[in-house]
């Protein structure tokens, strides 16, 4: 089955984390038929995010949210890495400055949504203000509750102005967290990345998973769509994010736009 098509939240649908299988493959198998797909599709992104530059209708917004450690900063380097630097933009969301607390809560997303002709990333996002906010009840519940709807229409707004937005969930299970933390706390050089913080939050893993569920349920529609990723396995995880990308694009049919002047009548001296 097509992996787009298998990992999309259908608008509407009701989910339920734990019925997805963060080790499931979809039948692919480890190895270098997979990575050299993977390595393919990376590459086929450079020459669609070129297309996208020359053509300047669309921009593309890739949103990726996971639970700490879940994988958003591998996934973007190895996805992102064929990328043109020049075309491509990305922005982490942590918490907010006191300015960007004095405004509403996307008002510090949209000032950095890509221009036409840009791949954005983003590296969390606006979905923390139903995910970190709600799980630790920072604003009341009757703010948090209408973000659903302002989302999705902020979503539609961008849509409609040729902002292609998809989203990825990268979901991975609370052992292989585990796994990753005492990963990180071996390695010298990436026990820098661990906080306290990161152990607190495993106690809340619960509410996050029911957080998750809510905005997987209210937000995937047919303008920006949810992905869940099975990502206990790297390899795939990457691929199956490239895949996606690399269909979202190809679905746009875009066109280098014909030159300006006519190339017969260019004159050497
Ligand atoms: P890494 O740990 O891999 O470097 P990270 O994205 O976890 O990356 P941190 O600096 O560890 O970066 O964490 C950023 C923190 O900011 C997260 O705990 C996140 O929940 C929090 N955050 C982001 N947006 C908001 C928000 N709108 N309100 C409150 N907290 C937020
Ligand atoms: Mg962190």
């Amino acid at each position: 089955m097509n992996i787009r098509k298998a990992l999309l939240v259908k608008p509407g649908a009701k989910v339920k984390l734990s019925d997805y299988d963060p080790d499931d493959t979809l039948g692919h198998k480890k190895g270098e038929h997979t990575d050299a797909k993977t390595d393919k599709a990376c590459g086929r992104l450079d020459s669609l995010q070129y297309l996208l530059y020359a053509e300047k209708k669309h921009a593309l917004l890739a949103i990726f949210q996971a639970l700490d450690a879940g994988g958003k900063d591998g996934t973007i380097r190895h996805v992102m890495s064929g990328i043109n630097p020049q075309g491509c933009v990305v922005a982490s969301f942590k918490q907010p400055s006191p300015e960007e607390m004095a405004h509403d809560f996307l008002w510090r997303v949209h000032k950095v949504v890509p221009p036409l002709g840009i791949v954005g990333v983003f590296n969390r996002s606006h979905y923390e203000d139903v995910l970190v906010v709600r799980v630790h009840n920072l604003v009341p519940k009757e703010i948090w509750s209408a973000r659903y709807d302002q989302i999705n229409s902020f979503e539609q707004t961008l849509s409609a102005n040729g902002v292609t937005v998809v989203k990825f969930f990268l979901h991975i299970s609370k052992e292989e967290q585990k796994k990753r933390f005492i990963e990180r706390i071996d390695d010298p050089d990436r026990r820098w990345k661990i906080s306290q913080s990161d152990f607190m939050e495993r106690k809340f893993w619960d509410d996050y998973i029911k957080a998750y569920e809510e905005v997987l349920r209210r937000c995937s529609t047919q303008e920006a769509p949810w992905y869940v990723i099975p990502a206990n396995k790297k390899w795939f995880r990457n691929f199956a994010v490239s895949r996606i990308l690399v269909e979202t694009l190809e679905d746009l049919k875009m066109k280098y736009p014909k030159p300006t002047v006519d190339v017969k009548d260019l004159k050497w001296k």
